[in-house]
C-alpha cells in the first residue's frame, strides 16, 4: 500500500496552517503523526524552543541528536539539561562507521579536504537512517536564514528523506527565539553568547565577523547547509 502523502493535500494543510504558533503547529503535528513523529536537534537555540514545546504537549516524539564526533562540550552540555529540565531524553545516534573506521577508508580530517563527504557520512546518513519507517520529522529552520530554507513551507514532502517534514519556526525571526527562551527560561547553548549565532561541529563553526552573514562562521563561509536542509 502506498502511504506516501499527497503534495496536494500537504500544501493545503500547510497553507491552513500559516499563521498559526510553533506551538499550535507542533500540537497539530503530534496528533497527526506521533508516535511516528521525530525530531533530530543539534541543540541551537531555535531547537531548544521546540524541544520545551513539545515537553508541554507531551504526546510520544522520537528527539535525537546526531552526534559527528566533533560536537562542542557546550553543546552536549546543553543537551544534558534540556534532558533534565523537561525529564525527556534525547537520542544520541552516530555514523554507522566509528570515527576510526571513517579515518582508515577517508584519511584524518576528512572535514577539512572534503566537508560534503565528512558531512555526508557523519550526519546526512545518520538522519536517513534514523528516521526510516517514521511518518514524519520536524526541523528548526527559520525562512530568514538562508535563501534556500526561505522557500520552505510548514508541511511538505521531503523526497531526499522519504518522508513528511515540519517546520514550525519558518516564520520566527531570531529575536522571536530569544523572546521565546528567556519568557520560558529554556536552556540554551551557552556558545550563543559568546559570539556563535549557528552552531556546528568544533572544526567548521567560528564566530561570524561582526555585522556579517550569521550563518557565514559556518564551513568558512563557503557554505551554508550540510545537506539535512539542502533542497533540490
Ligand atoms: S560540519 Fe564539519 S566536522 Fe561536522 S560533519 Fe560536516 S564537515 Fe564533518
Amino acid at each position: 500500500m502506498n502511504t506516501t502523502p499527497a503534495i496536494e493535500d500537504l500544501a493545503a494543510v500547510s497553507r491552513s496552517l500559516g499563521g498559526r504558533s510553533p506551538a499550535e503547529i507542533l500540537d497539530w503535528a503530534t496528533r497527526r503523526y506521533s508516535p511516528g513523529l521525530t525530531m533530530a536537534t543539534a541543540m541551537g537555540a531555535e531547537g531548544c524552543c521546540l524541544v520545551a514545546m513539545l515537553a508541554s504537549i507531551g504526546r510520544p516524539v522520537r528527539v535525537f541528536n546526531i552526534d559527528t564526533d566533533y560536537q562542542f562540550e557546550e553543546t552536549l552540555e546543553t543537551k544534558a539539561r534540556l534532558e533534565e529540565k523537561y525529564g525527556i531524553t534525547i537520542e544520541r545516534v552516530h555514523a554507522s562507521l566509528t570515527r576510526e573506521e571513517i579515518e582508515a577508508i577517508h584519511g584524518p580530517d576528512l572535514w577539512k579536504r572534503d566537508p560534503v563527504a565528512c558531512c555526508r557520512i557523519r550526519k546526512v546518513e545518520p538522519l536517513r537512517e534514523t528516521v526510516a519507517g517514521a511518518a514524519a520529522w520536524i526541523s528548526a529552520i527559520r525562512r530568514d536564514q538562508t535563501p534556500d530554507r526561505a522557500k520552505a513551507e510548514i508541511v511538505e514532502w521531503d523526497a531526499k528523506f522519504g518522508l513528511v517534514k515540519i517546520n514550525p519556526l519558518l516564520a520566527w525571526t531570531w529575536k522571536d527565539v530569544w523572546s521565546y527562551i528567556h519568557t520560558h527560561d529554556v536552556p540554551f547553548n551557552p556558545l550563543h553568547e559568546r559570539g556563535y549565532p549557528s552552531i556546528g561541529c568544533r572544526p567548521c563553526t567560528k564566530p561570524p565577523a561582526e555585522g556579517a552573514d550569521p550563518r557565514s562562521g559556518r564551513w568558512n563561509g563557503e557554505r551554508t547547509e550540510c545537506g539535512l536542509h539542502a533542497r533540490g
